[in-house]
């Protein structure tokens, strides 16, 4: 291995959760990190040989794993024999890994390190990165989670800086949600399995707010049993995938069961709120967008629309940063959206919120980005108005016009763009809408796109067979953008060209919600000249807008 600190340009590490119950881990060397590699060796259910000669200086805890019997002390000097003797039968006595503490100077350290190579043992020497094939990793466990940190090798006090400060950051007991929900996935899985019922993946099946897949349109009716019975399962991972943490560590297995009976039964929404006392006063509701991410894009009537309501009914992507602004007395409901239940978790949405207003309560309908840009607002303004109870509409930064600005792609520029058009990718029950004319000097943004990227683009460049043919065809050169999870810590902008944007997020992998910005001002900023594409990753901006004592006293806000 090189040596991850001189080299800049080394390629990312292979990182990976390993099980190494039961295995013989060597320790050459007596001293206190010795004593440390035998601690991690333990932890992780193997067994340490310490090898070092009678004379040498054995660290107290060593001596003490060796009394009683939990490390095992072979008195000689290294030879090269040990590699191949000490380990288990099953494994032809080959030693499964190898620590050396003997310093990057003790020539042993080399010799070792060849050999372990040579035979493919992993081995690690202290303060020798490029005699080690594996480094370890500064880590944080709860539970069955492990989180494990390098800075490859550019300072492990940082490394644990950072795994202190993200261990901090996650809520307390996470590690026994983790462990509760993966039971109930797992009785979910065996009970639809035991009916013959078991669907192939569902995981990240759904990636933007409409659904992605070919399966989408396929509505999933109230008397389909099959159907009824793996939704279970998706609303399992969208609880999993979209809810606040603070939100999830707080369930109980008693909660996770009436989440999941009262979602065979159809009948969560009615959750207390269906009493049928006369309300002292008249309900309110409140529609509000909730940007395209970042909390601090909230506007303060949204903000305080938060802060007033009883009951809050959140779209799934609605960001959980926005979520966590949520007061912990209010009640919240996250939609249960995902393929085929789109138009079924909406009802569900209005009568909750329906039976809400009855009852005197102050309901805020939260979506993301803006309420009447693709997110059904206006259907729902009526639905309330026609029950007597006209919604406020609070507008929200909307994704189509502040993603491309964080991705400083300027919507319109002199001499570039005069025009913005803003569409969606996915028309009516999935159907691909009219693709737009080319027009040199526009800005297109379309949403809800990405999941049929090349589609899309195919329509935009060429006719289809024997189709119509009366619009003008968008160069292949006319530069592009995906824009992903546009204002979180997470984003992703990928720079390219009509022709190579396919490829390049094939590639790159999609990190929903995302969209596509078309024109030639994607390249005013940012040109990624003679390359294909170009991919940028991050977002600090508002960050760095704030003091830090601020950002800490948010920090503090958001514990207590
Ligand atoms: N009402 C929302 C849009 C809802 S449609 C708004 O005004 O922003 C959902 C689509 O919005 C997604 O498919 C994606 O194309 C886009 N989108 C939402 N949030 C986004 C984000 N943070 N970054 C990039 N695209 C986003």
């Amino acid at each position: 291995m090189k040596d991850a600190t001189s080299d800049p340009n080394s390629p990312a590490p292979l990182m990976a959760a390993w099980n190494t119950e039961s295995q013989v881990h060597l320790i050459v060397g007596s001293n206190p990190l010795a004593a440390a590699r035998c601690a991690k060796s333990l932890e992780v259910g193997a067994k340490p040989i310490i090898l070092a000669p009678e004379t040498a200086d054995m660290h107290f805890t060593l001596s003490e794993h060796i009394a009683n019997g939990s490390a095992q002390w072979i008195r000689h000097e290294f030879q090269d024999m040990d590699l191949t003797t000490l380990g288990r039968e099953e494994v032809d006595r080959v030693v499964d890994l190898v620590f050396v503490t003997l310093g990057a100077s003790n020539p042993l350290s080399t010799h070792i390190s060849q050999r372990c190579k040579r035979l493919r043992i992993p081995v690690n020497v202290s303060d020798a990165p490029e005699l080690c094939s594996f480094t370890l990793l500064s880590t944080y466990s709860d539970g069955p989670l492990h989180i494990g940190i390098t800075t490859s090798g550019r300072g492990c006090k940082l490394a644990s800086r950072l795994r202190r400060e993200i261990a901090a950051f996650l809520p307390q007991n996470l590690g026994t949600a983790i462990d509760r929900l993966g039971a109930v996935r797992r009785r979910l899985w065996e009970e639809d399995n035991a009916a013959g019922l078991s669907e192939a993946t569902f995981d990240g099946e759904d990636d933007d707010t409409t659904g992605q897949k070919h399966t989408f349109n396929n509505l999933v009716t109230e008397g389909d049993v099959a159907a009824a019975k793996t939704r279970r399962v998706r609303w399992l991972s969208q609880i999993c995938e979209y809810w606040p943490l603070r939100k999830l560590v707080s369930i109980t297995d008693a909660d996770m069961d009436t989440i999941l009976k009262a979602y065979t039964a159809g009948n969560e929404h009615t959750n207390g709120a269906n009493s049928v006392d006369t309300p002292s006063k008249k309900g309110k509701i409140v529609l509000a967008g909730s940007g395209p991410g970042h909390p601090d894009l909230l506007t303060r009537a949204t903000y305080h629309a938060i802060h007033n309501a009883d009951l809050i009914l959140a779209d799934k992507l609605v960001p959980a940063p926005v979520l966590d602004l949520i007061p912990r007395r209010t009640e919240v409901h996250i939609a249960r959206k995902f393929p085929g239940n789109a138009d079924q978790a909406q009802e569900e949405f209005l009568q909750m919120g329906l039976a809400a207003l009855k009852q005197g309560r102050q309901v805020l309908r939260l979506k993301q980005g803006d309420p009447y840009l693709y997110g059904r607002g206006a259907e729902e303004f009526e639905f309330f108005r026609n029950e007597g109870y006209s919604p406020v509409v609070l507008p929200g930064i909307t994704s189509a016009m502040s993603a491309s600005l964080f991705a400083d792609i300027p919507a319109t520029h002199r001499g570039v763009s005069d025009q913005v058009l803003v569409c969606t990718g996915t028309g009516r029950k999935g159907a691909a809408p009219n693709p737009p004319t080319y027009v040199p000097t526009q800005t297109v943004v379309f949403l809800m796109a990405l999941h049929r990227l090349s589609a899309l683009v195919d329509s935009l460049t060429s006719f289809p067979e024997g189709g119509e043919q009366s619009r003008a065809l968008w160069p292949k050169e006319t530069p592009c953008a995906i824009v992903e999870r546009a204002s979180c810590p997470d984003q992703r902008v990928i720079r390219s060209t009509l022709e190579h944007v396919c490829l390049a997020f094939e590639e790159a992998g999609s990190r929903p919600p995302g969209l596509l910005v078309v024109g030639a001002s994607c390249h005013v900023l940012h040109n990624p000249q003679g390359q294909r594409w170009a991919i940028e990753e991050g977002f600090h901006g508002l960050d760095e807008l704030r003091s830090e004592v601020e950002v800490v006293a948010d920090s503090v806000e958001e514990k207590a």
